[in-house]
């Protein structure tokens, strides 16, 4: 459970939450608790001034005046709880969006290396799970809950302060009978106070089983949706329909929903009957109150006018307390949920983001060395990089060749400083680049990596990452990339919107058609360093050899590197270099490589050779 001082670090987050969302939701909360219970309470109060006024035979053209006056203000109370209201579910509802973006956007700033944290991963787990069992948004329900606390607060307070001269009267006593004695007000008062003490213990026996039932519902309820996104992916509809794995899709989510239906079941068999005892309570209390009220009246204790007042105030206090009783929901779950956000929010690299800023060279005159680089991934004991030491001169264009999980990926992964190596260290022109500010440093690097993404936006969106392009520079690089000949045959061309995820009219392209665009991507970018993983892995083979043709000339003046499992294709590079379990083994031109015979190049350029060789035989 938080303690206060965590919840009042969440009341403190959740504003400065609002704050760089731009929404002013805590005036607007703030206003909707206080203006929704006061036209309630005006009436109240107004009702018993009535009374008073009719009981001391006030001429009735005063009694209508008041009457008329106290009318008016009850409907422009009203009318201010509306408003209140409008602004009040119009901004709540906007929290679920910008709670989503809020995410996203902290999620994109964040290092690379942390999302890949078991920790990280865990809490962001987390919280996604519980987020999907509040409608994607823990904020919104904070806030709801908040404002009902509050609104209960204000409405109990109110309601108290303006029947008090009416409470008043009810403590006068005689000793002449039970009635008119002390005993039935303190047995009264002691009513009350055991009201507001089940209230409480309610309030948070009910929140206890909404948090467990929750935390016992999530991962089931995640298997559900996991499943449940087959169905509604048309992406994945082709290997549903060639495996005919519906069935099994089927079977996954009816278990998984059944399990998470079940609980709830389980838990609202233990809600009802806590509902019920607080039902039973309320009416034994409001009876009790009533009783002790309408006796007091019929022995002439109590004026029309209190009597008025304090049978109006009842209800209000009671639903005064009622909406009090959500405060153990809202301190002890709510606040947790929104404590797992605040996490992911405060969750910082522990890696050195650096300073320096990186020289602006017209010359791309970079020289990259590493230094006896070793590395392992997050949460792994074996290297995935062992003892790589080499330089590349500037403008060179080098190929990586090497087996699968080879390392020849982690190196690019390193070199962009996606994550910082476990010993050794990378230098950039003589400097260590943990020392270069970061975004700086990313920013030299063009890569297409082999899992890269394209988004459901434009194709001139994609390309240039920003919602504004140069239509000239992108149909150069388009060109080069070769697919324009396939944008210019699209339905608006460079502004087509790609997949159809977002828009009906989206187009879907193939394998090869989006590993070119991912390319021109790379290429816009102008990056001094271009690095291509895979990059023709989708292509057909025409498509690639125009790529080998072009490579030279896109990067003519960058330096390149190119990874690929053919070797044939690595020919054009200036030097290769051979990963083997996480090493470099060789490093050299192809015939010098090749000219090795016992080298690990020459074995994999004979498997492939003499594969080649038997297919045309
Ligand atoms: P290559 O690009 O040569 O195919 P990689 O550099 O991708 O090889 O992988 C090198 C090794 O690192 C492999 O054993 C792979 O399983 C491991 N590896 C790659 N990515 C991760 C990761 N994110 N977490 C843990 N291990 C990884």
């Amino acid at each position: 459970m938080n303690t206060v001082k965590e919840n009042l670090e969440i009341l403190k987050f959740s504003y400065r939450f609002t704050k760089e969302q731009n929404i002013p939701v805590y005036a607007i909360f703030l206003f909707h608790a206080i203006s929704e219970p006061l036209p309630a309470i005006f009436s109240v109060w107004f009702t018993a001034k009535i009374t008073a006024l009719i009981s001391v035979q006030e001429p009735p053209h005063s009694v209508l005046v008041h009457a008329f006056i106290g009318v008016t203000l009850i409907f422009i109370l009203t009318i201010i709880k509306r408003i209140g209201e409008h602004f009040y579910f119009k901004k709540i509802d906007i929290l679920t969006v910008k709670e989503k973006a809020y995410v996203s956007d902290i999620i994109s700033k964040k290092d690379y290396a942390l999302l890949e944290k078991t920790d990280f991963q865990l809490l962001f787990k987390t919280y996604d799970e519980v987020a999907s069992n509040y409608g994607c948004s823990v904020i919104r329900f904070y806030f709801m809950f908040l404002t009902k606390v509050m609104s209960g607060f204000i409405g109990l307070v109110l309601s108290l302060l303006i029947i008090l001269p009416s409470l008043k009267t009810l403590f006068v006593f005689d000793n002449n009978t039970f009635i008119t004695s002390w005993k039935p007000a303190v047995l009264t008062i002691i009513c009350i106070i055991l009201f507001g003490i089940i209230m409480g213990i309610t309030g948070n026996r009910l929140a206890n089983f909404w948090t467990k039932l929750h935390e016992e519902t999530q991962s089931s309820y995640s298997m559900f949706m996991y499943w449940l996104s087959f169905t509604e992916n048309y992406k994945q509809g082709k290997d549903i329909k060639v495996y005919r794995a519906q069935k099994l899709i089927q079977q996954e989510y009816d278990y998984w929903q059944e399990k998470s239906l079940k609980l709830t079941r389980k838990t609202i068999k233990k809600i009802i009957p806590l509902r019920r005892i607080i039902g039973i309570f309320t009416g034994l209390i409001v009876g009790t109150l009533y009783s002790y009220i309408a006796l007091r009246a019929a022995i002439g204790l109590l004026s029309a006018e209190n009597l008025v007042a304090i049978v109006g105030a009842v209800p209000l206090i009671i639903n005064g307390i009622t909406q009090l009783s959500n405060l153990p929901f809202l301190t002890k779950t709510l606040c947790k949920y929104v404590g797992y956000l605040k996490r992911i929010a405060d969750y910082d690299s522990d890696r050195y983001m650096g300073t320096i800023p990186v020289e602006k060279r017209d010359d791309n005159d970079f020289l990259i060395e590493f230094k006896d680089v070793s590395f392992k991934y997050p949460n792994t004991d074996t290297y995935a990089l062992k003892h790589v030491s080499m330089q590349f001169k500037i403008g060179e264009h080098l190929a990586f060749v090497g087996t699968n999980g080879s390392g020849k990926t982690t190196f690019i992964k390193l070199l962009c400083r996606l994550y910082d190596p476990t010993e050794g260290e990378i230098l950039l022109n003589g400097i260590n680049i943990q020392k270069y500010n970061m975004t700086e440093y990313m920013s030299l690097f063009s890569v297409v990596f082999q899992d890269f993404s394209l988004f459901a936006v434009p194709l001139s969106q994609n390309v240039s990452t920003s919602v504004e392009y140069d239509n000239k520079k992108l149909w150069r690089y388009l060109e080069k990339a070769g697919i324009a000949n396939r944008v210019k045959e699209m339905p608006k061309q460079e502004n087509t919107v790609l997949y159809k995820e977002l828009d009906d009219n989206g187009v879907e392209i193939s394998g090869g058609e989006a590993q070119k665009i991912a390319i021109a991507r790379a290429l816009y970018r102008n990056a001094p360093f271009v690095v291509l993983d895979e990059p023709t892995a989708a292509l057909d083979p025409i498509s690639e050899f125009e790529i080998y043709e072009r490579f030279n000339d896109f990067t003519k003046d960058k330096t390149a590197i190119y990874i690929s499992h053919r070797l044939s294709s690595c020919r054009f590079c200036d030097k290769i270099m051979v990963f083997d379990n996480g090493q470099i083994v060789q490093f050299g031109t192809h015939e010098s490589l090749l000219s090795d015979e016992n080298g690990k190049y020459n074995q994999l350029w004979n498997s492939q050779a003499k594969y080649y060789i038997s297919k045309v035989e």
